[in-house]
């Protein structure tokens, strides 16, 4: 199935500067865009019935031109550690999944891009479900509001690290960051979120170029070509040598430091030759590694490294001045952890076959 965006989205297809081109396309006057932002992201109407100061004749014809959609939860699971997984519905029927991580001080919304991925990493759950449709950014801004509300708190954190290549749908992902950056509606600093991607390189160019601090995190997984490709088979065309040169220029241009995954696997990249490539790639330049313990994966041929081996990179990492830290990730009972976020994307019953 492909359908463009636009045409299941309605108006949440659209970008803070989309809202202000349809105004003008409208002939309406400027500060209608402020006013439709401020309803649907900062007052989060479900109706355009609710928008009381925009005259009834545009709000009607919004409503028949572009309807305003809300994403609706289909299904919580609660981990023992707090951690809440959502499967989140789109008016087409296509699913999503999202998580909710909590702590004292923060909440942290790891939200989806995509439903689905095209990428195909061989460790990741994600990868093996197939790929549906990409998401508008008022989608994606969906999933975090829901989550707010279901926890009654603000969201501190956002982290485009659910399903989907935040870099195959660069402008939506960006797009929605906006929307949650913006004072009046989300109000989540720039440096609290997150996008993390395989290693699409002209998109990291791209990302060195906007004005906003997001933070960047790029999934690596091995330094060794060969082996990142076997596990990696998406992101091949984009090699190792020209991803660590693009990640130079980014922290160059933007003063800003990427982080690294790298989910450590039994005897796939967990042995010392690994090891050592990974300090290598990662010697003299900026950069921050988390070393990741695999999560299970349902029929996956791959296993968790043991914890000393985690160890052991970390340490080596830090003997020669790289900063690495070992995450475990929450939310493993309920599925909910990196990697595991699987779901059928086409909700049973729905008409988009
Ligand atoms: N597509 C983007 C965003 C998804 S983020 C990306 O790959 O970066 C999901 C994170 O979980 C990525 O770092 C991914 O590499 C990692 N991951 C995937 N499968 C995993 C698994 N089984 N265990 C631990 N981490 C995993
Ligand atoms: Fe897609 Fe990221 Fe999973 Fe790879 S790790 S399949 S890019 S979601």
């Amino acid at each position: 199935m492909s359908r463009t965006q636009p045409d299941v989205a309605g108006i949440k297809a659209y970008d803070r500067e989309g809202i202000t081109e349809l105004v003008a396309e409208l002939g309406l006057p400027s500060f209608r865009a402020k006013q439709l932002e401020e309803w649907i992201y900062a007052k989060r109407a479900t109706s355009y019935d609710d928008m009381t100061n925009l005259p009834k004749a545009l709000r009607e014809r919004l409503a028949e031109e572009l309807p305003l959609h809300t994403a609706t939860i289909e299904k919580k699971l609660v981990s023992t550690d707090g951690t809440r997984k959502y499967v989140v519905r789109y008016a087409d029927g296509a699913l999503v999944e999202a998580v909710g991580i909590p702590s004292k001080n923060r909440l942290t919304v790891c939200f989806s891009t995509q439903a689905g991925c095209t990428m195909g990493c061989a460790f990741c759950a994600t990868g093996k479900g197939g790929f549906l449709r990409s998401l508008a950014p008022g989608e994606i801004v969906d999933q975090v509001m829901l989550i707010a509300d279901d926890f009654g708190r603000r969201v501190t954190n956002a982290v485009a690290m659910g399903q989907g290549e935040p870099f195959l749908n660069y402008d939506a992902t960006l797009g929605a960051l906006r929307f949650l950056n913006a004072p009046a509606g989300a109000n989540i600093g720039a440096r609290h979120m997150t996008i993390s991607t395989c290693g699409i390189i002209p998109m990291i160019r791209r990302l060195a170029l906007e004005p906003e601090q997001f933070t960047l995190a790029v999934s690596l997984h091995s330094a060794v070509q060969r082996t990142r490709d076997k596990i990696m088979p998406g992101v091949s065309a984009y090699g190792l040598d020209r991803l660590r040169d693009s990640l130079v220029s980014y922290s160059e241009a933007t003063g800003r430091r990427p982080t690294f995954e790298y989910a450590l696997m039994f005897g796939v990249n967990d042995s010392p030759e690994e090891r050592d490539a990974l300090v290598e790639y990662c010697r003299k330049m900026l950069c921050h590694v988390n070393l990741i313990p695999l999560n299970k994966v349902e029929g996956s041929r791959f296993k968790p490294s043991d914890p000393s081996r985690l160890q052991e990179f970390c340490d080596a990492l830090n003997a020669k001045g790289i900063e690495a830290t070992i995450r475990n990730s929450r939310g493993a009972d309920i599925q909910g952890a990196c990697g595991q976020l699987l779901q059928d994307y086409r909700a049973a019953g729905s008409e988009e076959e």
